[in-house]
């Protein structure tokens, strides 16, 4: 229980308590957290020596926090919980408050390097099926490893950023031409934030996954289709994907997440020794997309085929080092069902089955067109808490 009005019952009750970083007429940023629909500033907190954390909340993004350790972040939730539950502490921390719709929420990490992964066998069933009809809808490698690739750290953008439609290269029955994306989509995923760094030539085990990876945000990886599908052999995608990556601006902490932890599917074939990962678990975090404010997708997060300890060990068993603030997301999470999948491209299965919006048939995003993903994940004692939503709307091209 809080003594912070409303948050008792919301899904930002006390048990979840996401990172972020504010702004409130035009000033300075700084480091808060999300109780109810309040923001308790942890700038002033540390300032007024109510949190201590060797100075790090009174930084403009989140990383130097993240780079103290597990120890530090238990010690901060700890502290933080303390505040604002016992009423001995009110008199000095409501004013500390501040409330959510005063704010302006920024991007809460400087993104270090950014890797994206193509982890659910749904997803990548469903793609192999519309690009490469007629051959098996798994690559012979995609069993045996997580397949990833690195993304544009400098175009990660916080949630509510408008997206410019991205100009490029794309097939056509004439040979190429360049002009604005005609097929514009999105990925709904899960990203992993590294707060803990490690060295150069050592790999991560699967045992030290909470050891370096500080929380969780929802991603959306804008991807336009037509300049992926020319220009992503041999290398991968490259410019289809890197205008934009948008964020949530909360960043939900692991230990928010300790009662979401669920067993994920099974692998076969086994999985290399430095995969194998004991438990083998998900999370089960519950995405809903919503396009122009309709509900068309429910993506289920707990269907992933490979985990986030395994994606973090993948990324670093060839010994390169992790840095703070490196995000890493899960790949566009699609369950079995159509109602379940994280792509328009595969809601509409390559464009061939147009959806109805409103009044509207759809594909791809049009001009003007929003897309909310919003998450919710089990808390303590059959509680719901909720992720912070990504959000981004679509302007034409320039
Ligand atoms: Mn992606």
């Amino acid at each position: 229980m809080t003594w912070v009005t409303g948050a008792d019952g919301s899904p930002y009750g006390v048990t979840n308590l996401p990172y972020g970083v504010f702004r409130q007429n035009g000033g300075r940023p700084r480091i808060g957290v999300r109780i109810g629909s309040w923001v308790f500033d942890l700038a002033g907190a540390e300032a007024a020596d109510l949190v201590l954390a060797a100075g790090a909340l009174c930084r403009p993004t989140l990383n130097e926090f993240m780079a103290l350790g597990r120890p530090q972040w238990t010690a901060v939730r700890q502290r933080i919980t303390e505040l604002l539950t016992d009423p001995a502490h009110r008199g000095a921390v409501e004013p500390l408050l501040v409330p959510l719709d005063e704010v302006e929420l920024l991007l809460p990490v400087e993104v270090a390097d950014y890797v994206d992964f193509y982890s659910s066998e749904h997803h990548a069933s469903n793609v192999g099926q519309i690009f490469r009809p007629g051959q098996p809808p798994l690559l012979p490698n995609w069993k045996h490893l997580p397949i990833g690739y690195h993304g544009r750290a400098g175009t990660v953008v916080v949630s509510g950023t408008p997206v410019v439609r991205p100009t490029g290269q794309r097939a056509s029955a004439e040979g190429p031409v360049t002009g604005p994306s005609v097929r514009l989509d999105i990925e709904a995923e899960v990203g992993f934030v590294v707060g803990v760094p490690s060295p150069l030539g050592t790999p991560v085990s699967v045992d030290d996954f909470a050891d370096h990876v500080f929380g969780v945000v929802l991603v959306n990886d804008w991807s336009a289709r037509d300049i992926q599908a020319w220009e992503y052999q041999p290398l991968g995608p490259f410019l289809g994907k890197s205008f934009a990556t948008s964020v949530s601006a909360w960043v939900t902490p692991l230990d928010a997440l300790a009662d979401a932890f669920v067993p994920a599917p099974d692998q076969d074939p086994p999985v290399a020794d430095y995969l194998r990962d004991v438990p083998h678990v998900g999370l089960d975090l519950r995405l809903a997309v919503e396009w122009n404010g309709e509900r068309v997708s429910e993506p289920p997060f707990a269907t992933m085929y490979w985990t986030p300890a395994q994606q973090l060990a993948h990324l670093t068993v060839n010994g390169a080092s992790l840095r703070t603030g490196d995000l890493y997301a899960s790949g566009t999470v699609s369950g079995p069902d159509r109602g379940q999948v994280g792509s328009f491209l595969e809601l509409t299965w390559g464009g061939a089955e147009p959806v109805k919006l409103g009044d509207e048939s759809r594909t791809f995003l049009a001009d003007g067109d929003t897309v909310t993903i919003t998450a919710t994940a089990p808390g303590p004692d059959g509680t719901t808490i909720a992720l912070g939503e990504v959000t981004g709307t679509v302007r034409p091209a320039r």
